[in-house]
């Protein structure tokens, strides 16, 4: 008990879990070729607990019970509590060279949300609120890693989950039954990144329910070898093609599960949500607006390798000080800081929802909306000042065959300050940085942008209603 290893991370996971990958039943995540690589990014983090570098800001000592813990777990009550959580998360996504190892911040989100559900759901919570304040107990003691299953598979997205429509029942998971043990949960959640090397799986509903939908207004929590559980992880591209320059790093180090709950049973003392249909909104929301303050810190490093493509590729055309350029390059700025200030300031302006302290709602989502609204004109930005080379370029192995190696360094040279392998190397990681996968997850991940449009619109009711005020009475209506 206590922080864990990152070797003892990795052996825990070696646990019989039911993990499909490319077809093929996975033995052990931690042995496989691809998912190796993503159990060794999570183990960044249970790295930084342990390396006297990053140990104030990863480890911290619970107030209550003087134990050290990690921070993810601790309940943030004030400004320095979120602060602290933001400038873990963007420390480790530098560490994770822009991929990020999130072993326990996504987990930290939804227990967070659950935790101020069950406390605003007052006396009919009470049981709830002290399952899942003894879970969190249980996750400092152990350090696991976890996920959070949050997105349905939803079906026809226009139908209500106990929609007679929907062509059968277990569009969104819900529950079946009910034992002496505890509840027994269907369905199936999608796209739940890490699911397949975290230890347990935390499950609330993806959207607001009505008294018909009760059955599926379920939350709990899981470890991921549960007997009925079997994920389907979608590949990713763990190895640099050798066409391209060598690079240690893939196009990205996750894999997103379908997971599959066939009759699971899910013990009482995890069930956090069991029929309360009027509480899943404010569960969605909460998680919504914890993991979105969570998805903007991951890009604020990944932001900067935005920046940092686009000068050097202008400098190795020559073009950095071309008047578009500088105009291109101011662009990217913008990006950058108003994410990060955005980020920041929803810290410092931080609200209570519970006992909790949650990031400001509407400045959180205005940084989610704007990261992924605009990333597509950055990816565009860099794309033009690269050039059409950044899919033409000669391969590597064409660089490195004797008979062409010196026309290719000839004639595929910029700037004459720079050399055409770093100008070729450049362009490969232009490319894989600015790949279509990346771009659906800028859009998606942490929820789709109408989803944080809709967020501002409520949350700034107050807001809009104070400038209508100021209006009236300049107008003196
Ligand atoms: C790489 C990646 C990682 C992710 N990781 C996680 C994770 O770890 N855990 C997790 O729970 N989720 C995760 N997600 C899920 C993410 O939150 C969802 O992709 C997002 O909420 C959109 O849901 P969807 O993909 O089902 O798309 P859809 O909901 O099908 O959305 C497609 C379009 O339909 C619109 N739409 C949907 N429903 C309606 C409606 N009723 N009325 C009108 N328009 C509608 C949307 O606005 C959008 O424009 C991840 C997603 C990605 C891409």
């Amino acid at each position: 008990m206590g922080l864990m290893t990152p070797q003892q991370y990795k052996e825990s996971l070696n646990d019989g879990r039911v993990i499909y990958y490319k077809g093929e039943r996975v033995e052990n995540v931690t042995t496989h070729p691809d998912l190796a690589q993503c159990a060794n990014l999570m183990a960044l983090d249970y790295g930084m607990a342990e390396d006297p570098q990053y140990r104030d800001i990863a480890v911290m000592t619970d107030p209550d019970t003087g134990e050290e813990i990690s921070r993810y777990y601790h309940k943030p009550t004030n400004s320095e509590d979120l602060l602290k959580a933001y400038e873990l998360i963007v420390k480790a996504t530098e560490l994770g060279d822009g991929y990020i190892p999130l072993a326990h911040d996504i987990g930290a989100d939804a227990l967070n949300a659950i935790s101020i559900t069950t406390h605003n759901m007052g006396e009919a919570g009470k049981e709830y609120h002290q399952r899942i304040e003894d879970y969190r107990r249980h996750l400092k003691a152990t350090d696991i890693a976890t996920c959070a299953g949050v997105t349905d598979v939803k079906g026809n997205r226009m139908l209500r989950p106990s929609d007679p429509k929907q062509s059968h029942p277990d569009f969104y998971v819900r529950k079946v039954k009910e034992t002496k043990e505890g509840i027994i949960v269907r369905g199936a959640k999608v796209h739940i990144t890490g699911a397949a090397y975290c230890n347990d799986i935390f499950v609330i509903p993806c959207r607001q329910m009505t008294e018909n939908d009760a059955d599926y207004a379920v939350a709990f929590s899981i470890p991921a070898n549960t007997p009925g559980i079997r994920q389907i992880c979608r590949p990713f591209t763990a190895h640099i093609s050798p066409l391209e320059f060598p690079n240690t790093r893939p196009v990205r180090v996750h894999t997103d599960s379908l997971i599959i709950f066939d009759d699971v049973l899910v013990p009482w003392d995890r069930v956090f949500l069991n029929g309360e249909w009027q509480h899943a909104a404010t569960m969605v929301y909460n998680f919504a607006l914890m993991h979105r303050r969570t998805g903007c810190a991951y890009r604020v490093p990944m932001s900067e390798q935005f920046l940092g493509l686009g000068a050097a590729i202008a400098e190795y055309n020559g073009i950095a000080n071309a008047p578009h350029v500088k105009e291109k390059l101011t662009e990217l700025v913008l990006y950058l800081e108003t994410l990060r200030s955005l980020s920041k300031a929803a810290c410092y302006d931080f609200v209570m929802h519970g006992e909790i302290a949650v990031p400001n709602p509407v400045s959180t989502n205005i940084a989610k909306y704007h990261f992924a609204t605009k990333y597509h004109d950055v990816v565009r930005i860099i794309q033009d000042l690269a050039g059409g080379l950044l899919v033409t370029a000669p391969t590597y192995k064409d660089f490195k065959h004797p008979d062409l190696h010196d026309d290719i360094k000839k004639y595929l040279g910029g700037n004459s300050a720079v050399s055409t392998e770093k100008r070729l190397r450049m362009f490969d990681l232009i490319r894989r940085l600015t790949s279509d996968d990346l771009e659906t997850i800028a859009l998606h991940g942490e929820g789709s942008p109408f989803g944080q449009r809709m967020t501002v619109l409520m949350e700034a009711r107050h807001i809009i209603k104070k400038c209508k005020k100021i209006a009236e009475e300049l107008a003196e209506v």
